[in-house]
């Protein structure tokens, strides 16, 4: 069912297929995205089936503001990847999978996975997803692979208002849950992640909680289910809910833990995340760069470039997003051009033409 979603999207905007040897990091779409500790997130495609009603990154069929998808080259993500974490330095690498998308419908998924596992200093691969897409098979294959823990994204046990929320009547979470019970039986470690909607699945998220338990989700100590709090997002698609405050949170979680006698929270220390040497900033916000506009970037007004000249490592090769007029697609993609950096946290560089 989720790849007639993919159709639906591919009718609607363009799939960009990477090209080999583009540079990984410095978009948010695809590639690497560092933030300086030992969690490496690895992004391989933005593309998702589903059309969740609160979506932060407005992904799914139904988004508003995409005008491109990317699906990532294994192989130059895999080559930039090593040296990324030979570039940490460290052995207790977690190289977490996610993205603006559902990684789960990564082509190369299995690929990914033991091409990682098969990096040194890499000791956990983990993954964000839905989970609804593999079959048993495929998910016997992930754990072969090398797949340790799914961070597993589920809003509710009810099977109605999960079609709701997902944006997607075909979203079968009776089928998430027998594929949970496989991945614990295959040794993958699952964490429930919801999001907690407030006066949509309140209960749905007690419900979660004693599921988690039951069936044993949360193993190596760590807690079953880590709830999130819904913050709406300038370009994602808004639920129509009153949003908590960060204290409302944090004391209805505290409340739960008490009246269901589960730890709901957990530290870095047992997460496993601490500081890790954090990629050079190859460029300064307002230095002018040369750029190679490549494609459309993913949303609307949104170009991909490569900042100009290359040094062929992933150490300080970067790709841009342009902002520009979607009406300067045919003058731009292709061309070069001048371009000032107005943002580069984390390495995530955006610009504007001069
Ligand atoms: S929240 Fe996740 S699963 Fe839902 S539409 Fe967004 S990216 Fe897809």
């Amino acid at each position: 069912m989720w790849r007639g979603s993919i159709n639906e999207i591919e009718r609607t905007r363009e799939v960009i297929r990477v090209e080999r040897g583009t540079p990984q990091v410095g978009t948010l779409a695809f590639g690497i995205v560092d933030r300086g500790t030992n969690i490496i997130e690895v992004r391989p495609t933005s593309l998702c089936p589903l059309s969740c009603i609160y979506c932060s990154v407005n992904a799914g069929p139904r988004s508003t503001n995409r005008w491109a998808e990317f699906v990532d080259d294994l192989d130059t993500l895999l080559a930039a990847l090593e040296e990324v974490v030979r570039f940490k330095g460290t052995n207790d690498v977690e190289v977490h999978i996610d993205g603006m998308g559902e990684p789960g419908v990564y082509p190369y998924l299995t690929q990914l996975i033991r091409g990682i596992k098969s990096i040194n200093g890499v000791s956990t691969v983990s993954m964000q997803t839905r989970l609804y897409m593999f079959t048993e098979e495929e998910l016997r294959e992930l754990a072969q692979a090398g797949l340790d823990r799914i961070n597993l994204s589920i809003d509710t046990l009810n099977p109605e208002l999960a079609k709701k929320i997902s944006g997607a009547s075909w979203y079968d979470v009776n089928h998430v849950k027998e594929l949970v019970l496989q991945a614990l039986e295959l040794g993958i470690n699952v964490i429930a992640s919801p999001v907690w909607l407030p006066g949509i699945n309140d209960n749905d998220i007690v419900e979660i909680i004693k599921w988690a338990r039951e069936v044993g989700l949360g193993r190596n100590k760590l807690s079953p289910v880590l709830i999130q709090k819904y913050i709406p997002h300038k370009r994602g698609r808004k639920a129509r809910v009153r949003v908590m405050t960060w204290q409302e949170f944090w004391e209805r979680i505290k409340r739960l833990e008490g009246e269901l006698n589960v730890k709901l929270t957990a530290t870095n220390e047992e997460l496993n995340i601490h500081k890790a040497p954090k990629l050079p900033k190859p460029y300064k916000v307002n230095e002018e760069v040369k750029v190679r506009i490549i494609s459309r970037g993913i949303l609307r007004g949104e170009f991909l470039g490569v900042i100009l000249p290359l040094s062929n490592t992933a150490i300080f090769d970067r790709v841009i997003t342009v902002l520009a007029n979607p009406t300067m697609e045919k003058i731009l993609i292709g061309n070069q051009v001048r371009v000032r950096v107005i943002e580069n946290d984390d390495n995530i560089y955006i610009g504007k033409l001069v």
